[in-house]
């Protein structure tokens, strides 16, 4: 296999993050390929004893079982840590591998975690069930209030976890703030950066450790694969993620990657053109409700935190229709464009009632703790004409009673 320019480190890292994004960590083939290629082997071979001896020992580089290194895989891998700004990730088979990962694979029994209370419903559930289970300790905090952050610190405190903007309130942490308070008591951040990407927020320049994914919302962002990934030091990576990871097991495939690879090409382009959309979709909507949940209108309580620490707000937001479920429900029902669906990220715009989908899992009291309400609905913006999805929504919006 050859290396490219894009695998030449020194020379990507000089690179601005767009071409990072369509050019860093290209490995290419004899054959010379223009897209990167698809491995889809399970082992590797050697050319002689020696070899792979010296592979396992970790005194040369090279392949040794898929579970731990595949190229494709790789190739991501590579093009993810340019586009953080980290020294290295490692990616996982979906969003929800990638979040258990970055938990367990640094908290042992008798450890502390404090995570904001708003967060993708089964990131709460390996926090509210799965850790305490091995007699990890979670303390759940409102995010948005950094001196609940300070509180919550005890001597056994080992990880601060947040999402902002969050899942689906859109509560906003304050990512410098929350960070310094970590560092000041040896506690490790990690932020799950989903929603916003590295195109829109960069949380290891504001002082993060650990930055998670669900690669499949907006850097797959065409709906097709489930992929997550974690960045961070090497230092985080190879000693703390990696013995955790090659031994579990949450392996991403080779497609998989490949499909994420591609689309990382055109994630900036996406994100910018998305956020952009779904401010005008907010506005339309506070104009009709009065209200919606979305940071980057400057009627939100937390507009100025958003925009000292996001270039835009992102393609997700939420809002509350009067009327309850009954209603919510009706007005998804009547979307003629839109489609019904719990994803985000995609380039289809699509809309879900987080009450009975993705926080369905959760307590009412949990729901009404992180501010779910029945009537709330949130809504992920694509790249339709923005028009089409204010005509859509207005017509919605009546048949609902709204
Ligand atoms: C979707 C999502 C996840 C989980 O990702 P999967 O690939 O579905 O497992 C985690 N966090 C956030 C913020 C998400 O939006």
């Amino acid at each position: 296999m050859k290396r490219t320019t894009g695998q030449n480190r020194e020379l990507t890292r000089t690179w601005r993050p767009a071409t990072r994004a369509v050019r860093g960590g290209t490995w290419r083939s004899d054959h010379g390929e223009t897209s990167e290629a698809i491995y889809v082997t399970s082992g590797y071979c050697y050319e002689d004893a020696a070899t792979p001896a010296a592979r396992f020992a970790g005194e040369q580089p090279g392949m040794t079982y898929a579970r731990t290194q595949n190229p494709s895989v790789q190739m991501l891998e590579e093009r993810i840590a340019l586009m953080e700004g980290a020294e290295a990730c490692r990616v996982q088979a979906s969003g929800m591998a990638a979040m258990t990962a970055a938990m367990l694979c640094q908290l042992s029994a008798g450890d502390h975690m404090v995570i904001g209370r708003a967060a993708f419903g089964p990131t709460r559930w390996v926090a509210d069930n799965l850790l305490p289970r091995f007699g990890i300790e979670v303390t759940t905090i409102d995010g948005r209030d950094n001196a609940a952050w300070e509180r919550a610190v005890r001597p056994n405190t080992k990880v601060f976890f947040f999402e902002t903007p969050s899942n689906p309130t859109m509560d906003v942490v304050d990512i410098r703030g929350v960070s310094a308070i970590a560092r000041a008591h040896g506690v490790r951040t990690v932020v799950d950066n989903a929603f916003a990407t590295s195109a829109l927020q960069r949380p290891l320049e504001l002082g993060a450790d650990v930055v998670a994914y669900a690669a499949t919302k907006l850097m797959d962002g065409q709906g097709r694969v489930l992929a997550g990934a974690v960045c961070g030091s090497a230092d985080f990576i190879n000693n703390v993620l990696l013995p955790f990871q090659r031994n579990t097991g949450p392996t991403l495939a080779p497609f998989n990657a490949w499909v994420v690879l591609k689309g990382l090409e055109t994630m900036d382009l996406r994100a910018h053109a998305q956020a952009d959309a779904a401010l005008e979709v907010a506005r339309f909507i506070e104009g009709r409700l009065g209200a919606v949940n979305m940071p980057g209108l400057p009627s939100h309580p937390q507009h100025d935190l958003c925009m000292s620490q996001m270039k835009k707000a992102g393609s997700v937001f939420s809002f509350e229709v009067p009327g309850g479920k009954a209603a919510a429900h009706a007005l998804l029902d009547a979307l003629a464009l839109i489609d019904i669906s719990n994803n985000i990220g995609d380039t289809k715009s699509l809309m879900t009632h987080p009450a009975t989908t993705t926080h369905s899992s959760l307590t009412p009291e949990t729901r009404a703790n992180m501010g779910i309400t029945d009537g709330m609905l949130r809504i992920s913006v694509g790249l339709e004409d923005v028009q089409d999805l204010i005509e859509d929504l207005d017509q919605a919006l009546t048949a609902a009673g709204c």
